[in-house]
């Protein structure tokens, strides 16, 4: 119990810090982490109050209050039930300075921020992965140790994956075994199977459909899941037989540019040089306009969470931070290119959450 009732504390310190009134958390990953509650978003206002000077309230329904009473967080705040034909956001406008600024996170139904604004009209209300970006990034030992099985769950379904036959199936045949040796392997489901072949591959989210493919293409997989509820997710480029025209290139180039992502990273460091070391490769390889997306994002209780990878980003690293690195080069019409790991940063430097071989693997 005590663990939320740190990260409550936390959030609050960090409102404090942020110039921000109270934050509010309505069923999603930010709710689960900090009361450790996890019911299905819906029409019924649940939401968690957290405010910088008085105690955290959970508003809910009065008819899931035992749910929510019973979840691991929840003798460690007051819950104040509602019953139906009572207005849910007079009872929360109560809890909050009626000109304060109120954080809201970023999973919360319009109908809901809606009710919350027309009874709060004098709130400025805020995104909180804007105001509070940093409040998940730095996960704790037992995060990061589940954040450790899952990538290496992932890493034994690429090294199952890579012994089946390519040549002559269809992309969404491959997806389908990712998909059951990712369960195989322990999580507890498939979220995505990308299985990106020849031209296919220059699509970095590409839905992997009825393309057969053959000999020469080369083959994107990018795949993760949830373990213990946290996600997995990498990449990793194959060829098939050998490599099309132009491609080992290209290949080097990113192998390069996620190498050099890694070795940028240590506390201290701000995250934008993870970026622009990866990006500093693949332009002196000449794939500049190439590299379309940023080099990574934060993963924990949602696949894409903060801290994202990206030029402007000046948060600096800390220790127990995790997140991808996943350099790609996309070529129209041809194919695409991506490495992707999960790395932690450490106390002085990065560990790799994904160990498979990220050297140019040819399957059959
Ligand atoms: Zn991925
Ligand atoms: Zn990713």
């Amino acid at each position: 119990m005590s663990r939320y009732v740190d990260r409550m504390r936390r959030a609050a310190d960090a409102c404090a810090g942020a110039d921000i009134d109270a934050f509010v958390a309505a069923p999603s990953p930010d709710l689960r982490y900090l009361l450790g509650y996890d019911p299905p978003p819906l029409e019924r206002l649940t939401l968690l109050v957290v405010r910088r000077d008085a105690d955290p309230v959970l508003i809910v329904p009065e008819l899931e209050r035992p749910l929510a009473a019973a979840s691991p967080g929840g003798a460690s705040i007051e819950l104040r039930g509602w019953v139906d034909g009572v207005d849910p956001y007079r009872e929360v406008s109560r809890l909050l300075p009626p000109n304060g600024r109120v954080a809201a996170v970023d999973r919360l139904w319009a109908s809901h921020l809606l009710g919350l604004q027309g009874a709060l009209p004098g709130v400025a209300f805020a995104s909180a992965s804007t105001v509070l970006p940093g409040l998940r990034a730095v996960k704790d030992p037992d995060e990061l140790d589940a954040l450790r099985r899952a990538g290496a769950a992932a890493d034994a379904t690429f090294g199952d994956v890579v012994g089946l036959r390519f040549a002559g199936r269809r992309e969404d045949e491959i997806a389908a075994d990712l998909g059951r040796l990712l369960v195989e392997h322990g999580h507890a489901r498939a979220d995505f199977t990308i299985v990106g072949s020849g031209p296919n591959g220059a699509s970095a989210h590409h839905e992997p459909g009825g393309r057969v493919i053959e000999p020469g293409d080369a083959v994107v997989l990018d795949f993760g899941g949830e373990l213990d509820g946290y996600y997995s997710d990498t990449t990793r480029t194959v060829v098939v037989g050998g490599s099309p025209p132009g491609f080992d290139e290209v290949f080097r180039a990113v192998f390069e540019a996620q190498a050099a992502g890694v070795a940028a990273i240590r506390p201290g460091v701000p995250i934008q040089e993870v970026d622009r070391a990866a990006r500093a490769v693949t332009r002196d390889a000449g794939f500049a306009d190439r590299f379309i997306h940023r080099t990574g994002h934060g993963i924990g209780l949602e696949i894409h969470e903060p801290p994202y990878v990206i030029e402007g980003n000046e948060t600096p690293l800390e220790a127990g931070m995790t997140f991808s690195v996943e350099p790609g080069i996309y070529l129209e019409g041809r194919f695409g290119v991506r490495i992707e790991d999960i790395v932690a940063v450490t106390s002085d430097g990065v560990e790799r959450l994904n160990r498979s071989p990220r050297e140019l693997r040819t399957v059959e």
